[in-house]
């Protein structure tokens, strides 16, 4: 059978490793670039060079971005006419929820259905066991092009409202950006005392691993919006978070991290929260002063 044709706009690292992908499985597959060199690989692996972004998009109906963000998708698209009229537009540029819900419309202005998401690995992996990749926006363009997108990885399809690919995106980045921050703030403590990060190592993978241990408990209460504070409390969580900022001063290193997380437990000292859980920083999270 006949694959679907693919067309790739934007070939950094991860529309490089996009495009590679879809021609390892047998798509034929159409990539244009602002910088034309950085489509020379995957045009040696079997991919057609397009000469601009409108005779990309007039290759085949499925379009899929790979772009910084949406502001480079409209540098592009906002330049090609009529050329997106009848095309469904995978967009796994990283922008804002909101830049997302504003993208559908501005597609539905010139004619194209936009299916807004994220991918959730790095470039080498796509493709792989551990890839997936989040999607919003029409129901029926994600069923009838699922197969395809699933040579990418799972695909995991979050619901209508094209907000959501980009805001599970967002979050799932957010833990895992904020976690290598403060893993990097505790090497740094621990250099300043003579410990190297390979020492720190299992220490740390411990935690990491045992994080998720924590996750069935909080949730059941951040659902229910009650916050019974028997365990670590706001309090003593709290503590703990002044005597990291403590030591980050006596390290003499950069402590904006821990001061943003111990301005978060004052908060909810602040509105009488200190025998709660420490779950209960969500309320000061999203009510900000
Ligand atoms: P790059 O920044 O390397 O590539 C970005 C692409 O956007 C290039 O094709 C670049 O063109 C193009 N671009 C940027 N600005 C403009 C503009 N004004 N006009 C035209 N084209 C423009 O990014 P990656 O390949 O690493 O990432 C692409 C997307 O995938 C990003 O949204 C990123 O967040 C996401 N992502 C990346 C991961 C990774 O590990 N790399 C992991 C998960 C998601 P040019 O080559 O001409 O500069």
């Amino acid at each position: 059978v006949e694959k679907d044709p693919v067309t790739v706009i934007g070939l950094g690292p991860m529309g490089q490793a996009m495009a590679r992908a879809f021609l390892k499985a047998g798509h034929p597959t159409t990539v244009w670039n602002r910088t034309a060199s950085r489509a020379d690989a995957v045009v040696a692996e079997g991919a057609v060079r397009a000469r601009s972004a409108a005779e990309a998009l007039a290759a085949g109906r499925l379009v899929v971005l790979s772009l910084t963000d949406y502001d480079a998708m409209y540098a592009i698209l906002g330049e090609v006419g009529d050329a997106l009229r009848g095309r469904v537009v995978v967009n796994l540029s990283s922008d804002t929820p909101g830049r997302a819900r504003e993208a559908t419309a501005w597609f539905a202005g010139h004619g194209a259905e936009h299916l807004a998401g994220g991918i959730m690995v790095p470039a080498e992996l796509v493709a792989t066991e551990s890839s997936y990749v989040f999607y919003s926006g029409p129901k029926a363009e994600f069923d009838r092009y699922e197969p395809v997108l699933r040579v990418l990885g799972r695909p995991d399809f979050r619901g209508t409202d094209p907000a959501l690919g980009q805001a599970f995106y967002q979050a799932q980045l957010h833990v895992f950006l904020t976690s290598l921050a403060a893993y990097l703030e505790s090497v740094a403590l621990l250099g300043a005392v003579g410990v190297t990060a390979e020492t720190f190592q299992p220490y740390v993978k411990d935690l990491f691993d045992t994080m998720s241990y924590y996750l069935p408990g909080a949730t059941k209460h951040l659902d229910n919006g009650d916050h019974p504070g028997d365990a670590a409390n706001v309090t003593m969580m709290g503590a703990t978070a002044d005597h990291i900022v403590g030591a980050a001063v006596e390290a003499g290193i950069d402590g904006r991290l821990p001061a943003a997380v111990k301005a978060l437990y004052d908060s909810a000292i602040a509105d009488g929260r200190g025998k709660e859980s420490w779950t209960s920083l969500v309320e000061v999270i999203r009510k900000p002063a």
